[in-house]
């Protein structure tokens, strides 16, 4: 009898070891599943605005164009996002732009391959990058349009307008509405981030260092890892 409670003792004791075990054991794996998980299923589209024969806004100063500094802080956001396993899928990555070998009606052509490759990523998020210019050369700082009737996109446009006022001393602190194609042509949540003023003379001077851009590239990409809730910033 002593022995048979024994047997039935050992059996209970190694049924809640294993039982525990195995609890503890989906328990860990499903939480390394949880943290694995994010980033790697967000897919972000980068659109460095203009391209080619459609420079953009161009400095007075120093006659840099547009198109070249928006790509280069489109790819710093790239290496940024791609630190956290986040797809990227930019519209161009070359100086030139999308709209084929004709002049002649470029710029809707142009738009509209960018229109394509948004829809072929089905990204989680829209991010178009240009550079301001206005008659005024006082004018100055980031500025950053949402969506028009996208909540989610506004949200996004106040948490990257409070980053750049907070970290980049220049900028300004309200973002706004923003009807542009780029953002319109899909169904996906998007903003459009000016990242300064070209027509400013003193801010051209900062928007052409490595420096600079990869100060802005950082606020964008802060800015988009909020969204995600990855990280809050
Ligand atoms: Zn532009």
């Amino acid at each position: 009898m002593f022995c048979v409670i024994k047997k039935s003792t050992i059996a209970k004791f190694l049924c809640i070891v294993l039982g525990l075990g195995l609890v503890f054991g989906i328990y860990f794996s499903n939480k390394a599943l949880v943290s694995a998980k994010p980033s790697q299923t967000f897919c972000v589209v980068l659109d460095a605005g203009h391209g080619g024969i459609d420079g953009g806004s161009q400095g007075k100063v120093t006659g840099v164009f547009e198109r070249d500094i928006n790509l280069s802080i489109s790819k710093k956001v790239e290496s940024l996002l791609k630190t956290l396993n986040i797809e990227v899928v930019q519209t161009r990555t070359t100086e030139d732009g999308l709209y084929g070998a004709f002049a002649s009606g470029f710029k809707m052509r142009d738009m509209k391959a960018r229109k394509a490759i948004i829809e072929e990523a089905n990204p989680d998020l829209v991010v178009s990058i240009h550079l301001n210019s206005f008659t005024s050369s006082t004018s100055k700082g980031a500025q950053v349009y949402y969506k028009p009737n996208s909540e989610i996109s506004k949200e996004l446009a106040e948490k990257m307008q409070n980053l750049f006022a907070k970290n980049l001393e220049n900028s300004r602190t309200e973002c706004f509405e923003g009807d542009f194609y780029i953002l319109t042509c899909t169904k996906k949540p998007g903003i459009l981030v000016e990242c300064g003023f070209l027509s400013n003379p003193e801010e051209e001077q900062l928007l052409i260092t490595d420096d600079y851009q990869q100060k802005v590239a950082y606020q964008i990409f802060c800015g988009i890892v909020s969204y995600f809730d990855l990280v809050d910033f």
